[in-house]
Parts: C-alpha cells; sequence; structure tokens
C-alpha cells in the first residue's frame, strides 16, 4: 500500500485530502522518535493515513475510541450513520468496520486499536509519544480532557494536531478551536501552519534539554 492508492479508497469519515496528506506526513516525520497517538479512531480514515506514515518509518500508531460514535454521530443527529448501528445493542459500534480497514490495509501490525475511553487508558499510560492526534468528542469537555489527560505525554518536538477548528462559531462547533488558542497560550508550542481545519503544533523544547538535542530538534524545522 502506497500513498497514491491510499487516496483512491473511499473511507467513511470527515478528513479533506490536503488533511489526510498532512497527517501522514507528520506520522513519517515524528515515528521515528517514538508511538503516534490517536483520539477518535472513528471508521479508520485518519489512522490509515497516520498509520501508513507509521510504517513507512518503522513507529507504530495507538488508536483509541469507545467506537460508540460521538455525540453528533448518535442517532438523530447531523452525523449519524445508520449503516454503523449494531443490531444486537442498537448502538453505533465502528469497531468492526475500523478492524477490516486495517486488516485490508496491512496496518494490523502498525496500528493498535485501544478500545476504551481516552483519559481511562491516560492515566496508566507511560511511553513518551512523537505525535497525539486529537479527534474525538467534540464537546468542550471532551476536547478539554482529551487535551489535558494526554499532552503531558508528548516529547518535545513532537506534534500535536488538532482537527475541526473553526475560528467562526457559523462554520462550525468552537470546542477544538477553544482547546487550540489554550495550547497556544500556554507557551508550549510553536504554531505550524493550518491545513483547512487541521492544526499543527510542536512541542517547544524545555530547559533540561542539552545544546545538542535542542539543535538536533531545531534542524527538524516544519
Ligand atoms: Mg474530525
Amino acid at each position: 500500500m502506497t500513498i497514491g492508492a491510499l487516496r483512491s479508497r473511499i473511507f467513511k469519515g470527515f478528513l479533506a485530502h490536503d488533511e489526510a496528506q498532512s497527517l501522514y506526513e507528520r506520522a513519517r516525520d515524528a515515528a521515528r522518535f517514538g508511538p503516534c497517538l490517536e483520539i477518535g479512531s472513528y471508521c479508520g480514515h485518519s489512522a490509515a493515513y497516520l498509520g501508513l506514515g507509521c510504517r513507512e518509518a518503522g513507529g507504530v500508531l495507538f488508536s483509541i475510541d469507545h467506537h460508540y460514535g460521538s455525540e453528533e454521530q448518535q442517532p438523530g443527529q447531523a452525523y449519524h450513520d445508520p449503516e454503523l448501528l449494531d443490531p444486537e445493542t442498537g448502538r453505533l459500534n465502528t469497531f468492526p468496520l475500523f478492524r477490516k480497514t486495517m486488516r485490508e490495509l496491512s496496518l494490523e501490525n502498525t496500528v493498535i486499536p485501544i478500545v476504551a475511553a481516552s483519559d481511562i487508558v491516560a492515566r496508566h499510560w507511560r511511553t513518551p509519544l512523537s505525535l497525539i492526534f486529537i479527534d474525538g468528542g467534540h464537546t468542550i469537555q471532551a476536547v478539554f480532557t482529551d487535551y489535558s489527560s494526554w499532552i503531558s505525554h508528548l516529547l518535545p518536538g513532537g506534534y500535536l494536531l488538532i482537527h475541526d477548528i473553526f475560528p467562526e462559531a457559523a462554520q462550525g462547533g468552537q470546542a477544538p478551536f477553544c482547546i487550540y488558542q489554550l495550547a497556544l497560550a500556554s507557551g508550549l508550542f510553536i504554531e505550524l501552519p493550518m491545513i483547512r481545519t487541521l492544526a499543527t503544533l510542536k512541542r517547544a523544547p524545555v530547559g533540561c534539554q542539552t545544546e545538542e538535542s535542542q539543535k538536533r530538534w531545531a534542524h527538524r524545522g516544519n
């Protein structure tokens, strides 16, 4: 599977081509320094691009989702897809399609699903991460929980990516944008160019780093 072949595939999910391309490139750049993490797997659209980047770099992607769908995907809501309903439970279940997608793309040894709420996983997490992609629930509580639970695990020089950034309320929900503003105000990140609604921040070096590692970080540039 190459990036060209991936682009011709149809996915369920809400990700523009140039956003997907950027996820692939960031993962390919980051994954040699440590595992990447995605919060919000849904049916595997972004995991396919992040996963391909990880595989090319010899890394892995952990992808967290409870797979019951986020608020706006529940029955009666704007982004509900009845094909994803589990007839046995009557609830949404996106995990079967996620697994099928990873299997078809031969990414099962690169993309490691974690079926759980992200804050529960974070409480027990110990491995520094080279990239964190936040694209889970879109309420302020959900996005803030994902940000605050995971941000301490991001390596200096690592990427924080946040999807669905809408600076104007008329364009879309404001929770991811609020968290993006919070991250910027923290002074912990350098802002990289926005790709449509995909924000990219780079974790700045910390004071205890050696001069050598700071030079290496600076060399990585954008
Ligand atoms: Mg999204």
